[in-house]
């Protein structure tokens, strides 16, 4: 019997991170989870070490660690950010699953690269923050790459119908968001109307970056640099349905889609198995039943924040890691009702325009300048 592949799952407690394990389990028998990262959230964590016995555990503070050191004697328990990056280059290790959400996710990305492993990322932000660095550190190491988000997955699966130098053109679905074709007031939507998306069950952050359509902004940068395409050949096509993940356009005219149910596990499974394929326990695609499949451009009037992504490549050096760190903050805000929906993304924009320019060429600039884009932030939030 081939041996089972080992991994280690950082975020384990949320949505990715959950059906993460759902995939594992369901798949039986391939996958030995040897490591669980998670945040603050306990109680959720112990039951999964209960459950998958990893070797090794992370949580986020230390306190909460020492209470899992005195429960599970078998399990190696870190905590904080040295712990994730301890979990991110174990010797018995073969795949990092990044499940993280926001920048935090950054150092265990590039750790794990650092240590060749094979890394399977639904953490965009690094990506974001870090694009060249990480993948131009995994050329070096021979690390690979692969994406969970499901767009990228479906980029991933249909651009193995052609060459790299025969791509015309990527184009990045987005469902839109819950107000894509709503006439509402951004200034009076308030979190749970933010927080509900039409097709997918998803982490907060996520959501809201949906309903902004700055994750369309995140995801076109993502693209850029997993998969060396130049911006320009980079689009967004509004699809309310979520059914066709994206789609390659090749040189010939052919376009190339992946089409399935909004399903997260089923990317989350093809970046732990590829180049296999195995059933899976999914509801089957019915095109008859569905009907119909609607696509028409954005709106980049009503949400600006796409246009931002080709902006932040332009400019290059911190105006990427910018977007990211104030877009996170912000969205933290708006969630604690600090800020209104509609300054999520005038704060990054504003943002954009004062912070001063520089280049980035290391891990410690580009940390720098999330430093600068946080201190940005605070004093705005606190001098309003
Ligand atoms: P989530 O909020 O549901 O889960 C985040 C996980 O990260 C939790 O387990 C949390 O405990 C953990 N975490 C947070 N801070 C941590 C820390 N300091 N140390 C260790 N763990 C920490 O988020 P999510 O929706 O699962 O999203 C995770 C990532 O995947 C994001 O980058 C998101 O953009 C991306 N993504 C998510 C989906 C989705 O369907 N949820 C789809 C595509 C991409
Ligand atoms: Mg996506």
């Amino acid at each position: 019997m081939p041996s089972m592949k080992k991994i280690a799952l950082l975020g384990s407690t949320g949505s990715i991170g959950t059906q993460t394990l759902d995939v594992i389990e369901n798949i039986g028998g391939k996958f030995d989870v040897v490591a669980l990262a998670a945040g603050h959230n306990l109680e959720f964590l112990r039951r999964q070490i209960r459950k998958f016995h990893p070797k090794y555990v992370c949580i986020s503070d230390e306190h909460n660690a020492n209470i899992l050191r005195t429960e599970f004697s078998d399990t190696e328990i870190f905590f904080g950010d040295n712990g994730l990056v301890e979990l991110a280059c174990l010797d018995d290790v073969d795949i990092v699953v990044n499940a993280i959400v926001g920048a935090k996710g950054l150092i265990p990305s590039y750790r794990a690269i650092d240590c060749g492993k094979r890394l399977c990322t639904a953490n965009k932000e690094s990506l974001v923050m870090a694009g060249e660095i990480l993948t131009e550190r995994a050329k070096e190491t021979g690390a690979v790459i692969f994406p969970i988000d499901s767009e990228h997955s479906a980029l991933f699966q249909s651009m193995l119908s052609g060459k790299h130098s025969e791509i015309k053109r990527l184009i990045l679905t987005a469902s839109g968001g819950p107000f894509w074709n709503k006439d509402v007031d951004f200034d009076k939507i308030i979190p749970v109307d933010a927080l509900a998306h039409p097709n997918w069950s998803m982490g907060q952050k996520i959501s809201i970056d949906s309903a902004t359509m700055m994750n369309k902004a995140l995801e076109i940068i993502e693209a850029r640099w997993l998969f060396d395409i130049p911006l320009e050949k980079i689009d967004v096509l509004i699809h309310p349905q979520s059914i066709v993940h994206s789609i390659v356009e090749f040189v010939d005219g052919s376009q190339i889609a992946q089409l399935s149910l909004p399903d997260m596990r089923l990317p989350i499974q093809y970046a732990l198995t590829y180049p296999e394929r195995f059933e899976s326990p999914m509801k089957p695609l019915d095109l008859a039943e569905i009907g119909n499949l609607e696509f028409c451009t954005p709106n980049k009037d009503k949400f600006p924040a796409i246009d931002l992504a080709y902006r932040v490549l332009t400019d290059g050096g911190n105006s990427p890691i910018i977007l990211n760190t104030v877009n996170e903050l912000a969205v933290e805000s708006f969630l604690m009702g600090e800020i209104k929906f509609s300054q999520i993304v005038r704060f990054v924009i504003q943002a954009l325009d004062e912070i001063p320019k520089s280049s980035v060429s290391s891990l410690d600039d580009i940390l720098s300048a999330d430093r600068v884009a946080s201190e940005w932030f605070e004093k705005r939030i606190r001098n309003r």
